[in-house]
């Protein structure tokens, strides 16, 4: 992927979070304060923007430019944790022009590493963790056994979505809606809805790609 399907990635993950704003909104009045739609909203549409406007030369810079745009446009927690988590990715990606799996695999591991470094959230915990650690190993599966761009970043889509639905029966142990302790049970948690969102984004993005 070179930095232009990176920047088609963030593109078609705008669209995603602007078409579930409602959705987003309606799963954080569940368990949290109803702001989580419309936060990813203004934060997407601004990185959109900002790279549109300053078209960055490498995957690197366009995924630095995004996670600043996030952690400046998001707020509450999901901000800084998405945030850090673009910005880990793009340290890890390096100066190429051009990304192959391998070293998109340790972008995402590296995006997992700094969401956890910085929110402490652990697999169970019932947040974004789930989705995002469900995707960063079903992604090194698939690589290390030979697979490519497309079949990892499937893969790797389809088990954020498994680890959103386990969220159904966890109770929350990090951010706002631990304070509501067991009532979380039997509700899907909207960070690990909004990071399907971003995995399905890269699959679509990836799948179009001529490897
Ligand atoms: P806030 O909770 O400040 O209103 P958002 O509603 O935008 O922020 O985001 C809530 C989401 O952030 C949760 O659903 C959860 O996935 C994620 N989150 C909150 N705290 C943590 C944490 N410590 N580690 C990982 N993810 C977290
Ligand atoms: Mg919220």
């Amino acid at each position: 992927m070179d930095a232009s399907a990176f920047r088609a990635w963030i593109a078609e993950a705008a669209r995603l979070v602007i078409d579930n704003t409602d959705h987003l909104t309606h799963l954080d009045a569940a368990i949290g304060d109803a702001d989580h739609g419309v936060n990813m909203r203004r934060g997407f549409r601004a990185a959109v923007a900002l790279l549109d406007e300053t078209v960055p030369a490498t995957p690197a810079a366009v995924l630095d430019a995004v996670g600043r745009t996030l952690i400046s446009k998001i707020g509450g927690a999901s901000g800084p944790l998405y945030g850090t988590a673009f910005r880990q990715a793009a340290k890890a990606l390096g100066e190429e022009p051009a990304v192959p799996a391998e070293r998109l695999g340790a972008a995402l591991h590296a995006a997992l590493a700094g969401v956890q470094r910085l929110g402490a959230a652990k697999e169970g915990d019932k947040t974004m963790v789930d989705a995002l650690a469900a995707a960063v190993s079903a992604y090194q599966a698939v690589v290390s056994s030979g697979g490519g761009l497309a079949g990892a970043t499937r893969a790797a889509a389809d088990a954020a979505e498994r680890g959103l639905q386990a969220t159904v029966a966890m109770q929350a142990r990090k951010g706002r809606a631990s304070y509501l302790g067991p009532r979380t049970i039997g509700h899907e948690d909207p960070g690990a809805a909004s990071a399907v969102l971003i995995m399905r984004a890269l699959a679509t993005t990836a799948g179009k790609e001529v490897t």
